[in-house]
């Protein structure tokens, strides 16, 4: 996008849709290639409609529609009726640091030490640092398409360059080891990896997540997994998250999870890295030097839901999966309409091209469309980097998501 200096020492675009075009401010560069988050920008624009009074469902935003279970929500009121309410060590309390390495043995059978992890902001929080503490200006990072929205933004804010290996409908929306190196160059320095996938739902078998991992330390390229979606596969597929290779290469793959996802706490912002001691010591210094410690209630509290019993988890993945197989049911019966069946997250990706006419050129036409005459709000592929697509979240009521899915058939079909 071409930039011009300004007699009045500002940067603007000539782009027309750009939100900084024409505003005389003195901007970092770095934003030009920033847009707005297109899954919280639909989200902020369902809530400004429902406080209009008009009635819309969201299947857009990705956010489980359950409360916090009772046990967890409880250990945060009692952080603050003891008073635990100041900053705490930088990358958490030593009891959460302490859980979360729990969590990799329990769950994945690893013996990390605390010392290898550092709680943050949400994943979102997690995935950047990384970004921050890796990157030189050009770097490469590989990207597989679709990806989730913020990951080029992320990228770009860290003066890495985003490669993109593109992942077709076809191909189940997941990369191969032959494009992965089709793309690696001798500036390729990350490769972000993302199973259960947001926005596909799809999950790389263990076979393939060896060749991947083995393909990468072959070549010197660091591996950032993100697992926020681990606790949600669904059967047949199988959990297979990198635990097991980064006890293996610890130099070589850092591991992003939180709880927003596995325990319905999108709100209480907690995420962790696992990496190699080295590399924690440099997210700590980062984030010392600019959020400071994560909120304290919010650590006991995820100490509480890491450290309890986990049948509130498998109950959630059972709604998720019983939504994942009656929604998938319905929208992969649509004429023109291609949809994968996922193998977990809370996500549908259909590629929708076949229902492209004049009057309806791409996913966002049809996305207008389905919120004006459906009441339903989805998310356009484009934000994840593939425009035949839209992405539904079924993270919603059995008969709030049919009654939608319905309602978008009569739109599109019927109308
Ligand atoms: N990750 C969720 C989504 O893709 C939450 C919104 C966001 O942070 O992007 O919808």
């Amino acid at each position: 996008m071409p930039i011009y200096r300004t007699g009045r020492t500002c940067y603007f675009t000539e782009s027309p849709t750009h939100p900084y075009r024409g505003i005389f401010m003195h901007f970092s560069r770095k934003m030009m290639n920033i847009k707005p988050s297109a899954t919280l920008a639909i989200n902020a624009k369902v809530l400004e409609l429902k406080a209009r009074g008009v009635s819309v469902t969201s299947l857009a935003v990705g956010e489980p529609d359950f409360p916090t279970p009772e046990h967890i929500r409880e250990a945060g009121i009692q952080a603050i009726r003891d008073g635990f309410t100041r900053y705490t060590a930088v990358p958490g309390i030593p009891e959460l640091r302490e859980a979360i390495a729990e969590y990799f043995r329990r769950i994945y059978g690893v013996n990390p030490s605390p010392d290898c992890t550092i709680a943050s902001n949400g994943g979102k929080q997690s995935l950047y640092n990384l970004f921050l503490a890796l990157l030189n200006p050009g770097d490469e990072v590989l990207i597989p398409v679709p990806y989730w929205v913020s990951y080029p933004a992320m990228v770009y804010l860290c003066q890495g360059v985003p490669v993109y290996v593109r992942a077709t409908s076809a191909q189940h929306f997941k990369i191969t080891v032959d494009q992965l190196e089709q793309n690696r160059t001798e500036k390729t320095r990350i490769l972000i990896f993302n199973s259960p996938s947001n926005p596909s739902g799809s999950c790389y078998t263990e076979e393939e997540c060896a060749a991947i991992v083995q393909w990468a330390v072959q070549h010197n390229i660091f591996i950032i997994s993100d697992e926020i979606y681990d606790q949600l596969v669904y059967e047949p597929a199988k959990p297979t998250g990198l635990a097991v290779w980064w006890e293996r290469y610890p130099e070589h793959i850092a591991i992003v999870n939180g709880l927003a996802k596995s325990f319905a706490m999108t709100g209480w912002r907690v995420g962790y890295t696992l990496a190699d001691p080295s590399l924690i010591k440099i997210l700590n210094q980062i984030t010392g030097q600019t959020t400071a410690n994560i909120c304290s209630i919010a650590q006991k509290a995820a100490v509480a839901a890491l450290t309890g019993s986990y049948d509130c988890v498998a109950s959630m993945r059972e709604a998720f999966q019983r939504r994942r197989d009656m929604s998938w049911k319905e929208v992969s019966s649509w004429k023109n309409v291609f949809c994968p069946k996922p193998d977990g997250a809370f996500y549908l990706f259909a590629d929708i091209s076949g229902l492209y006419t004049e009057a309806l050129p791409d996913a966002t036409a049809v996305c207008s469309m389905l919120l004006e005459k459906a009441g339903v709000a989805l998310v356009p592929g484009d934000a994840f980097g593939d425009p035949a697509c839209v992405r539904f979240s079924y993270a919603v009521a059995d008969d709030v998501l049919m009654d939608a899915l319905h309602r978008i058939r009569k739109a599109l079909y019927e109308a």
